[in-house]
């Protein structure tokens, strides 16, 4: 969505609560406690026979069974057996299951040639979690496994933080609306739309604000926009050049700036700072920076916006199915693509940094280490998945 004014798209609640079914994806805010102990009873995991450990191998008498959702009324006493099914409550007396595949039946006796393991088969009373224990901690970032444990807990409802909304800036007097036709020395804003990509993979909401020439006012006014937003990302203008007018118009609203400068490559030239109380990347512009950058940095501050309390960057290692060297001093981020097996590594031609295509290509990134040199094929080399 392309937008004029921010500040009518930025919700005030910081959490809200969302129905279970939307909950995949978003940030726990308050943490989720089991509502009682699981397994609330003793619960068989195996179909079999509920029996006295003690009493085996043998044979022993089928006194009756018991399903998942019923009890057993009785009792296992010496020399007697319950036939039972998986997640069906163990009867009182019984101390072990015995596999079905593992025995015999005929008249009502059922014979094993097995000896089980106390509590075999067996998950006691609150063996996964015990009521009131925190069994999904806030600011983790729901999996499908996460959903499947609010379920469990009756949880219809889920505290999640708001979705932060970010503001994305393009800058440069070359850049033009995706929906134009450039002449060629003009190229679309694909920026815009790939940081709007990444934005919203982490959860937020992505605002593209119109693209700001190489000017001052303009600049400056725009980012006054951006930064009703709860973070901005700019990008472009942040380099050596005499139209990148990014960081001047940043300092003319008093901005403070973290860093202009970090040493890897693509990405160089990336500014953080603050300016009132709103944290703003500038993003250099080459698409293929810009894309860098965001993953392995403002990704990172993107994701604790939004509530999450950790963070990391999951960076493998595979080995490398070619020879490989670069000069040493910047951490390198190269297109690359990884085996579905994600064992082996293989660099993907490329054209530099403002070579989409390449980037498109790959599924992931190679990452060389600032103090090495050079990789022999069959090293192990860090990777980064898309
Ligand atoms: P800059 O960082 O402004 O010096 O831009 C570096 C290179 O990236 C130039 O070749 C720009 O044309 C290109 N570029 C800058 N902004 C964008 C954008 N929003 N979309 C696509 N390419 C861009
Ligand atoms: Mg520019």
């Amino acid at each position: 969505m392309v937008i004029d004014t921010v500040s009518a798209h930025r919700p005030a609640p910081s959490i809200e609560s969302v129905p279970l079914g939307a909950a995949l994806g978003r940030v726990l805010a308050e943490p989720a406690r089991a509502d009682r102990d699981y397994p609330p009873l003793a619960r068989s995991i195996r179909d079999g026979f509920a029996v006295r450990a003690v009493d085996l191998p043998g044979s022993l008498t089928v006194i009756g069974e018991v399903a998942a959702g019923a009890t057993f009324a009785g009792r296992v006493e010496s020399g007697q057996c319950v036939e039972i099914m998986t997640g069906a409550p163990v009867p009182d007396g019984a101390d072990a299951i015995v596999m079905v595949e593992h025995t015999q039946s005929a008249n009502g006796v059922m014979t094993t040639t097995r000896k089980p393991a106390p509590a075999e088969f067996i998950n006691p009373r609150g063996a996964e979690a015990l009521a009131g224990t925190v069994i999904v901690p806030a600011g983790k970032r729901l999996l499908f496994s996460d959903v499947a444990l609010l379920a469990t807990i009756g949880q219809t409802a889920v505290s999640v933080h708001r979705r932060p909304l970010v503001a994305i800036l393009s800058t440069g007097n070359e850049v033009v609306p995706i929906e134009s036709e450039p002449v060629p020395s003009q190229v679309r804003n694909s920026n815009a739309w790939s940081v709007a990509a990444q934005v919203a993979r982490f959860g937020c909401d992505p605002l593209i604000l119109p693209v700001a020439p190489d000017e001052m006012e303009p600049t400056r006014r725009l980012i006054e926009q951006g930064l009703e937003a709860d973070l901005l990302l700019l990008s472009g203008g942040v380099s050596a050049g005499k139209y990148d007018y990014v960081e001047p118009a940043l300092a003319a609203l008093g901005a403070e700036f973290y860093f202009d400068r970090v040493l890897i490559q693509p990405g160089q030239p990336l500014v953080f700072g603050r300016v009132r109380d709103r944290f703003f990347f500038g993003l250099p512009g080459n698409p293929g920076s810009t894309m860098v950058t965001f993953e392995t940095i403002a990704s990172t501050a993107v994701r604790l916006l939004g509530g999450e309390t950790d963070a990391p960057l999951f960076m493998p290692f595979a080995r490398l199915t070619h020879e490989f060297s670069h000069k040493p001093g910047l951490t390198r981020f190269l297109p690359a693509l990884l085996s579905p097996s994600g064992t082996e590594v293989t660099a993907v031609r490329w054209h530099g940094s403002s070579d989409v295509a390449a980037t498109a290509r790959a599924n992931a990134y190679l990452v060389a280490d600032p103090n090495r040199e050079s990789w022999s094929p069959g090293d192990l080399i860090q990777v980064l998945i898309k």
